[in-house]
Formats: structure tokens, sequence, C-alpha cells
């Protein structure tokens, strides 16, 4: 422990501590990366990214680390200025509802209801016909076709529309979880984000790559 060396993080100002011949450190407060410098017993940080147009690291920024500075905790998260704003990460898209949420319930019971239905009065046309037919051939073979066909209609009725229902279901499932996806890649890649104050750009560290953060999902 009494090798640790107490630093202070050029960006916000929290305590730091590394160890000797550490080569970068990250300071956990605000996510930025520095490396470190030894020159005659001191260690010294520098930013770790570089950016492409100035090819200079000293107003170089963690953009997370710019977010979460001007990010309001008591509106909700709301930014207070417009670079943070413009620097926000990439929002995920609310879910479909869940198989199991109360209006997909509500239809499947009305469809089960339904097939219910429709194989009960199946089952009743078949007995009462039967016995209809010992008496009145006419008669039990004119309620058999008319409650048949009502019962057949019930019980096809349903199963079509239970399948079709959980067939857009899977469609929208499927829709979210891919750009849920998606999204996943671009946080990732906002987390490597930079920002330098001195050229107005975003841009992630080795890819030699810079835009506005007007223009920040372009690098997303
Ligand atoms: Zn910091
Ligand atoms: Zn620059």
């Amino acid at each position: 422990m009494s090798d640790l060396i107490q630093l202070t993080c050029p960006t916000c100002g929290a305590g730091l501590a590394a160890l000797p011949g550490m080569s970068t450190i990250k300071c956990s407060y605000c996510g930025n990366e520095f490396s470190v410098h030894q020159t005659a017993g001191e260690m010294v940080l520098e930013a770790f990214a570089r950016c492409p147009i100035c090819q200079r690291n000293d107003r170089v920024e963690k953009v997370s680390g710019i977010v979460a500075r001007n990010t309001n905790p008591l509106s909700g998260g709301l930014s207070t200025t417009a670079l943070a704003q413009a620097l926000t990460p990439p929002s995920l898209e609310p879910s479909p509802p869940a198989p199991d949420s109360p209006t997909y319930k509500a239809a499947f019971r009305t469809y089960r209801r339904a097939r219910g239905w429709g194989i009960g009065l199946l089952i009743f046309s078949l007995l009462f016909s039967c016995i209809l037919f010992a008496v009145n051939p006419l008669a039990g073979f004119l309620i058999m076709m008319i409650t048949g066909w009502i019962s057949i209609f019930l019980i096809v009725w349903s199963a079509r529309k239970t399948s079709k229902l959980k067939k857009g279901f899977d469609i929208l499932w499927a829709k979210w979880r891919a750009s849920e996806k998606a999204w996943r890649v671009a946080m990732n890649r906002w987390q490597k984000l930079y920002y330098c104050s001195r050229d107005d750009v975003v841009f992630i560290p080795g890819e030699g790559r810079a835009v506005p953060p007007n223009r920040m999902s372009e690098l997303l």
C-alpha cells in the first residue's frame, strides 16, 4: 500500500492512486485515461487520446466524462449544456409489450374461450344430432350442419387469430432485439469517444476520423 502514489485527475480533480511503473491510468470518476510519464522522480499525467486534427492531447476529454459532468441528476438526467446535449449517448427505444402483458393476455384469453365454445358446440352437435337422427333424420342433419359449421368456424378462427398474434409478436420482438444489439454496439463505441475542444470534434483514438459533435452518430 505504501507504494501507491497519489495523483490528481487533470480533468475532474478526483484523486488517483498510481503504482510505480504504471504506463496508463484511468480515472474512475470521469473515465478519462492518461498516460503516465516519469520525469525526475515525478509522475506526470498526459491525456491518453490524441486528436486526429491537431495531433495533440492537451485539450481532449472523454465524451462520457463531459456528459456525466453536465448532466443534472435532479432534472431526471437532462443535459445542462449544449455540448453535453450534442454528445448524449444514443438511446434505446422502448421494448414492445411482453407476452404476458395484460393486452396480449386478454386477446389470448378471448381466442381460447372461442375455441372452447367451438369444441363444446361440436360435441353437443354430434351428440344431439345423433339422438335426433333416430327421430327425424332431416332435422338431425340440418342441426348437425348448422352447429357443426359454427363450431368449426369458431375453432379455425381462434387458431388463426392466435397464430397471427404470436407471429406479429415474434416479428416485433425480433426487430427490437436487433435494435437493442445495434444500440449496444453504438454504446460500446460511444464509451470510447473523446472530444477535442481546440477543434470542436469528437473521435475514437486510433481511428483517425474526427467529426463535429452534432455529427457524433457517424462514428457510432
Ligand atoms: Zn477524472
Ligand atoms: Zn484537436
